[in-house]
């Protein structure tokens, strides 16, 4: 997530230079940074007891490939 708004004063935040991670969400106000945030997620690996491994295949990605079940969590 990048925050246009401070979430602290509720400012907008303006693009200042943070050294190599270049133009980085500031605020005025309370004289810092306000670096993207990460979606925290989640892969599974869905094994039997015959060492079978289960695959998710979505079509709207791939009709190649299948892939371990995964997803962000919200
Ligand atoms: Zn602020």
């Amino acid at each position: 997530m990048r925050y246009k708004y401070c979430p602290e004063c509720g400012a907008k935040l303006n693009g200042r230079q943070a050294g190599d991670d270049g133009l980085v969400p500031y605020c005025d106000n309370c004289k810092r940074y306000w670096f993207d945030s990460f979606s925290s997620c989640v892969i599974v690996m869905v094994v039997n007891e015959l060492h079978e491994i289960a695959l998710l295949k979505q079509s709207y990605i791939s009709a190649q490939y299948e892939t371990f079940v995964a997803g962000y969590i919200t």
